[in-house]
């Protein structure tokens, strides 16, 4: 199959998606004139129901009532600075691009000039102003039109900016105020085909705007899938995946991104950064090609990949089990990485962040509140569980129907040996469907003077303990240190597993009522959170990225050395810095 056009009309923002905060417009958290939170539209399982439980959850474990009607009022009219004027490229680049791939736009600019990184950038856009603003947006549609761009950027002395689905928590898009070039951003939307399937070697050709959930639906109208599942697929593109090496939910199956690309092109000014052959793997000394991988625009624009493709599975099986406690549940995740048959998505919640799912439910009514009832009672009086103690594991296991069983067997009988008790299919579902809903939370809880950030890192299996908890105790101690309302939210997931070690994933909340300089306080408590996971000797990111917001930590992570070669290989790559975004080693 060839050249699989998938539908992305001119300059115009994608009218279904919010401006700045996450996710679809048809989709919302809303408190209801019943005071019940309820999530509308029709995108996700759990669209349209009423989650009753869930308010008085948040106010239970924030520690104090929160008034629905007291509402943050957000910046009515944000002021979007003037473009720096560039009229020479623009001229120059409206002959290489159709006008309408070209805007300066105010309402535009500003949609591209920031990620997702909530308590940063996002709150910045939405409640005060953002500093600087790109000056100009365009769309290229070929990796032709990509390498006119670049050589025209270098020409005028302006600054390119890759924009992919704008979905980094790393202010990777936080654009400097230092800068006094035009800054360009060049959105890779229009740049989201499948160009072809090669069906014996299993791979696919494809443009690097595309999002996972348009790789997806095209890669399946034939029968495929790639299987990289971030959390933020609807959104994140393929070259914004490469450029912060990302993690997807089914990494144990597929990969994470470095393993599903099998060739990448990025185009630097000074040319293009590939290798020509299309072997599985070769032993020809260092590799340009790992320079791609996290990137974050520092270097070029990733305009193509090829990726390892897959069968659509047989089947996919959901299951979940409750242990007693988090460490049973992390020797029930060790135990399993260690048997070999390990499933492509297992992930595992301390006891608040499965309080919080629960939370989440509808209500039951009928049959299904007897069920829950006699659930709860068994895990209570037959199992000896405390409910204020267990901890929760969701399992997608994918393949071949044979395949599939056998997992869930093994799984099944290792779990037992945790005293891990069954907790069905439904709720493995759910848990794993239920991330694609969370995120728009965030966005919920935010009006309400509550704010949330994640935090994610990597650690060896003898040291999981050490960080979680420095982690829970930096967030209390933070919380008192700045005289905060109530009690934090601060739960802990481990979301991937692997031989040596862990990805650990903390959700933060907190209220942020009263605060003078709500700014300066979150980057106290992000940076306070980010020294114990690097002092509990945590990662400084599992997939995240460093952007802009861990720069400030390579140093502990990186010899001087190491990124001094950095710097003179981009150098040698962008001599005039026209990718000066200045993120990770190059801020
Ligand atoms: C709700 C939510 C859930 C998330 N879940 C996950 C998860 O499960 N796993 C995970 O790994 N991450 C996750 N993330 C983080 C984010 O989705 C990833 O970092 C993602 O890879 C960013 O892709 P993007 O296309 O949105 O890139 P952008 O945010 O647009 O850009 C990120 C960086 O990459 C550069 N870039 C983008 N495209 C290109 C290109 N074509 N060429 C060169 N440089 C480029 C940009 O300049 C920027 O520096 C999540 C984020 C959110 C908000």
């Amino acid at each position: 199959m060839a050249d699989k056009a998938l539908n992305r009309s001119g300059q115009s923002l994608d009218q279904s998606l919010h401006d700045h905060l996450w996710g679809y417009r048809d989709t919302r958290f809303r408190l209801n004139e019943r005071g019940v939170v309820e999530l509308t539209g029709h995108r996700y399982d759990m669209s349209g129901t009423e989650m009753p439980l869930f308010w008085p959850f948040v106010q239970d474990i924030l520690g104090h009532e929160i008034d629905p009607t007291d509402l943050k009022s957000p910046n009515a009219a944000p002021v979007v600075p003037e473009p720096r004027p560039c009229p020479e490229f623009r001229r120059a680049v409206e002959t290489v691009l159709a006008k309408d791939r070209v805007s300066d736009n105010a309402k535009v600019r500003l949609n591209h000039s920031h990620g997702q990184t909530s308590n940063w950038e996002l709150y910045q856009v939405i409640y005060e102003n953002l500093e600087r603003v790109a000056d100009l947006v365009v769309w290229p549609e070929s990796t032709e039109e990509a390498k006119q761009l670049i050589q025209l950027a270098g020409q005028h002395g302006v600054c390119l900016v890759p924009y992919g689905g704008g979905t980094n928590v790393s202010n990777a898009l936080l654009l400097s105020p230092a800068e006094t070039r035009p800054i360009v951003s060049v959105d890779m939307s229009r740049m989201n085909r499948v160009l072809s399937i090669d069906e014996t070697n299993q791979t696919a050709c494809v443009q690097a705007g595309i999002t996972g959930s348009e790789l997806e639906r095209a890669l399946r109208a034939e029968g495929w899938i790639v299987g990289h599942e971030p959390d933020s697929m609807e959104l994140s593109t393929l070259g914004g995946w490469i450029s912060t090496n990302a993690s997807g939910m089914k990494k144990n199956r597929y990969g994470n991104i470095e393993q599903i690309v099998e060739k990448v092109t990025l185009i630097s000014p000074r040319g293009e950064i590939t290798h020509h052959d299309s072997a599985p793997r070769r032993s020809a000394g260092i590799q340009p090609r790992d320079l791609v991988f996290g990137s974050e625009g520092n270097l070029g624009l990733i305009t193509e990949a090829v990726v390892n493709i897959h069968r659509i599975p047989e089947e996919t099986r959901y299951a979940s089990y409750v242990f007693p406690d988090f460490p049973r549940g992390v020797d029930f995740m060790l135990r399993l990485q260690r048997s070999g048959v390990v499933p492509a998505s297992v992930r595992l919640v301390d006891n608040l962040q499965f309080r919080f799912s629960q939370a989440l439910k509808p209500e039951a009514t009928g049959l299904k509140a007897v069920e829950q009832t006699i659930q709860r009672t068994a895990l209570e009086k037959l199992y000896r569980f405390d409910l204020r103690n267990i901890s929760a594991a969701t399992v997608v296991m994918e393949g071949s129907r044979s395949e599939v069983s056998h997992q869930a067997r093994h799984i099944k009988s290792l779990a037992k040996s945790f005293r891990g008790v069954a907790g069905g299919s439904e709720n493995g579902k759910r848990g794993y469907m239920l991330t694609y809903a969370i995120a728009y939370i965030r966005d919920f809880l935010a009006p309400y003077y509550i704010s949330g950030e994640t935090y994610e890192t990597s650690t060896t299996w003898d040291n999981i303990h050490n960080v979680v908890d420095s982690v829970k105790q930096a967030a209390l101690d933070l919380h008192a240190k700045h005289n905060l309302y109530g009690n934090p939210f601060i739960s802990a997931r481990i979301t991937q597993v692997y031989h040596s070690g862990v990805c650990i994933y903390f959700t933060h909340g907190f209220s942020n009522r009263g605060l003078e300089n709500p700014l300066e306080v979150f980057i106290d408590i992000e940076h306070g959170i980010r020294e114990a996971i690097l002092a509990a000797d945590g990662s400084i990111s599992h997939h995240h990225g460093v952007g802009k917001l861990r720069q400030r930590y390579l140093d502990r992570v990186m010899t001087s050395t190491s990124r001094s070669m950095l710097r003179e290989l981009k150098h040698s790559a962008d001599p005039d810095n026209v990718f000066g975004i200045g993120n990770g080693a190059f801020g």
